[in-house]
């Protein structure tokens, strides 16, 4: 029998999540943060106390996860916004009140893999307390790059840390980075394995095949895994080969890198999306058009090596990099199912599996235990109208949630979506956008 806070969703067609096709009608059985039964010995085991939810005509299935989520960052328009229009108090607070759009948008479970000041673990220890209402989360801290840099440029300093980042400057101090992170909490390492320099064109590869493996061995010998940001194909086969859990972007892999992640067995998480919103939309937000064809070029030719990954048994999770202008927090996290759909060419069923099933990873928990709507499963579920596995277009509009379940928990949902205004010393001013030339101004 079930006992106080159980919930049965009743008359649902089920999506489990796990690649296979909806069934139903059915009912879920929900008991504390657990599903306990699915189909017809849902209804007998539930007691007389369980609350009924009317699932008729609507989708049940798992929970959102998104492997690439910035929460700390604050929705910044440019990177100087990023590395000097912050603090530490007021950019906890701000993650505090942000964490909160992505539940209502149905994720709920992220990986926030770098942040600013550290703040992550503190972030989700608050949410797991209660403190503060948000999705599961699993935290990186500082990103590591060599002094080199990342996709800052010169705003990354020669040594110690600035913005997300923390510069590693030899392979003592990757280690040891590596080993402060872990103790203060960290349930993932970041690596900024590519970055770009002024005056030259993509990204660079910053570290060796060397520098690599002092932080993936340190990391996993203390049973933490490795994540990195790589955009350019020597860097991921360098990261599979020093093996590197999760990749992020892969960008223009080729044969001999994908040859290695397949030998490793490591998963990519693309992150088409930030490219994929500038190239359609940065225009209807005043985003320069200079990277536009870049971006769309970057998406085809990555999309074609990801699709042979996904063939190759491969581990495609998806993610959304929401924590910038072009990707604010709960607006576009399944945007990234669309492109797996039209760029890669996945089925709508494999395109959900990688933001539900695959995304156990990201949350460090066994497969089968979470994003599956399964007997025994965590309780992260949606009840959305419409059929996903037909179109996964509905999963991007918040007005077709139904319901939004978190650990067995319903999310109000009927809130006004949480605005708020500009923080003093948040945005960077401008005196003017042009110069005052004696011509502009007509004399
Ligand atoms: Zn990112």
């Amino acid at each position: 029998m079930s006992g106080a806070g159980a919930l049965l969703l009743v008359g649902g067609t089920v999506l489990p999540g796990d690649g296979s096709a909806p069934s139903g009608p059915s009912d879920v059985l929900v008991e504390g943060d657990r599903i306990v039964a699915v189909g017809p010995t849902a209804a007998e085991l539930a007691g007389p106390s369980v609350e009924r939810i009317d699932a008729t005509g609507h989708t049940v299935m798992p929970g959102l996860i998104d492997a690439h989520c910035h929460i700390t960052f604050g929705e910044p328009a440019s990177n100087d916004e990023l590395f000097f229009h912050r603090d530490r108090s007021t950019a906890a607070l701000v993650a505090a009140f942000d964490v909160q759009k992505l539940l209502l948008a149905g994720v709920t479970g992220f990986l926030d893999a770098d942040c600013l000041w550290n703040l992550g673990p503190a972030l989700r220890d608050a949410i797991e307390a209660g403190v503060v209402e948000g999705p599961r989360m699993t935290a990186g801290m500082n990103a590591l790059l060599t002094a080199a840099g990342g996709t800052a440029g010169r705003l990354i300093p020669d040594s110690g840390t600035a913005a997300y980042a923390h510069v590693v400057g030899d392979r003592d101090e990757m280690v040891r980075t590596t080993r402060q992170q872990i103790k203060h909490g960290a349930d993932w390492i970041k690596i900024h394995v590519t970055g770009s320099l002024p005056n030259r064109s993509g990204e660079l590869t910053m570290w060796t095949l060397d520098e690599l493996r002092s932080v993936t061995d340190t990391a996993h010998d203390l049973g933490t895994p490795c994540i990195a940001h790589c955009r350019n194909a020597s860097s991921t086969r360098l990261a599979a080969e020093a093996g590197v859990d999760l990749i992020l972007h892969a960008s223009f892999m080729d044969d001999t890198a994908l040859a290695a992640v397949v030998d490793a067995g490591c998963a990519i998480a693309p992150t088409f999306t930030f490219l994929a919103n500038l190239a359609d939309h940065g225009h209807q937000v005043g985003a320069g058009s200079g990277q536009v064809e870049l971006f769309r070029g970057e998406i085809e030719a990555t999309a074609a090596m990801v699709r042979a990954a996904h063939d190759a048994g491969v581990r495609i999770l998806s993610g959304s990099e929401s924590g910038f202008a072009l990707t604010p927090y709960g607006h576009w996290h399944a945007r990234e199912l669309e492109v797996l759909v039209e760029a890669v060419g996945l089925s709508p069923l494999e395109a959900i599996r990688c933001a539900t099933a695959a995304g156990a990873l990201a949350l460090r928990m066994q497969d089968g235990t979470i994003g599956v709507v399964a007997e025994g499963a965590a309780a992260d579920l949606l009840v959305v109208d419409g059929d996903p596995s037909r179109d996964v277009t509905i999963l991007g509009d918040r007005a077709n949630l139904r319901h939004v379940i978190s650990r067995g928990r319903r999310v109000d949902l009927d809130r006004p979506w949480p605005q708020r205004r500009p923080l003093p010393g948040e945005k960077v001013g401008q005196w003017a956008t042009e110069l005052l030339t004696r011509e502009a101004a007509g004399r």
